[in-house]
């Protein structure tokens, strides 16, 4: 671990999860998550690699010990699998994990370079494997993509989780079968609950599904055992029985987990975000061009002494969102 000083705001969460948005960019558009008419950041307002690489090694040489490449679509973005090779360098030098969360379209054509740069394990987001309906929720996306590099993911090596937002009316009949095709499979599901981020062309509330109503449904049908396994992150683990596979939900509405929050979010713009549903956030693009790392380390202990106690999600109809930004700016 870490000798220089420790990350720990004033609730006494240390941190020791990054989770860094590579790029705002998608080759999907899910419903959930983005609005059909979004505008990108143009490259020149974003963090070059070499200084996401510089400001997450500063991260790990504070003690964070996992980092997550999301986005956006983290392989959309050309120099994506430089920065892996790079932090991947620290896996074993003070970082235990550097993993991905993908979309999975693009994970065929990289798959044998994330594990050879020392990912381990991915999760996958995979929101119906029907081919019709996964177009529809991602208005472009073909899923058989997606199937085929969760195939080659797991030839390579990659422990792969698939990721669900649980929507009512678009995949909630789809997910005793999602979760029957994952333990088969001997992969994990983990569930999510749809989250107030950014605004989309529709009202999230109509939705909504708390997992709490889901769980019951999957327990009337599954052997579900409450597991003490712990991924670093927000999500909960039961055992499905008679499989070597778990179920796992994140439920920020249902079941907060802020009081056990270890995570900072830094996006692609290079701003350090200490929740993701709050504005509060500190500029590392330009501490790092004006003031380089001890400007970005000053930046740093600002943030996390102001990191909010909890969020305020509110998914009740006609609710704004509880920020402007969407999970894919912030890196979900
Ligand atoms: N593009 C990659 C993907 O889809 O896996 C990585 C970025 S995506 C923003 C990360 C995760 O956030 C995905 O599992 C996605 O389903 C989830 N997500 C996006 N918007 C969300 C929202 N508003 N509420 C809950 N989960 C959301
Ligand atoms: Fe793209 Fe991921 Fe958002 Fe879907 S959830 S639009 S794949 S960033």
């Amino acid at each position: 671990m870490s000798t220089e000083r420790p990350l720990v705001d004033r609730h006494g969460r240390a941190i020791r999860y990054l989770r860094v948005s590579v790029t705002d960019r998608c080759d999907l558009r899910c419903r959930y998550c983005m609005a059909e008419e979004m505008r990108f950041l143009p490259r020149s307002a974003i963090l070059t690699l070499d200084e996401i690489a510089l400001i997450a090694e500063r991260f790990v040489a504070r003690g964070v010990t996992k980092i997550r490449l999301t986005g956006g679509e983290p392989l959309v973005r050309r120099d994506a699998l430089d920065l892996v090779r790079r932090l991947g360098r620290s896996v074993g030098a003070g970082l235990d994990e550097l993993t991905l969360t993908t979309n999975g379209t693009q994970l065929a054509a990289h798959a044998t370079t994330l594990a050879a740069a020392g990912v381990r394990r991915i999760n996958v987001s995979l929101d119906s494997r029907d081919p019709e309906r996964f177009r529809h929720i991602t208005r472009r996306g073909d899923v058989a993509q997606v199937l085929d590099g969760i195939v080659a993911a797991r030839a390579a090596g990659l422990a792969v989780k698939i990721n669900m937002v649980a929507l009512k009316g678009l995949n909630d009949a789809e997910i005793p079968a999602m979760l029957d095709w994952t333990s088969a499979q001997g992969m994990d599901l983990t569930l999510i609950e749809t989250m107030p981020l950014g605004r989309i062309d529709e009202d999230r509330a109509d939705r909504f599904v708390p997992l709490t109503q889901v769980f019951d449904t999957l327990a009337a049908r599954f052997s579900l055992v409450r597991d003490a396994h712990d991924s670093g992150g927000p999500a909960r683990y039961w055992r499905v029985g008679g499989t070597g596979a778990r179920l796992g939900l994140i439920s920020p509405l249902t079941g907060n987990f802020c009081d056990s929050c270890n995570r900072v979010r830094l996006t692609t713009e290079g701003k350090l975000f200490t929740c993701l549903g709050h504005d509060d956030q500190v500029d590392l693009k330009a501490a790092i061009r004006t003031g380089g790392l001890a400007a970005v380390d000053a930046a740093i202990d600002a943030a996390i002494a102001s990191k909010p106690a909890r969020h305020d999600f509110d998914v009740t109809p006609g609710a704004a969102p509880a920020v402007a930004r969407h999970m894919s700016v912030t890196g979900g």
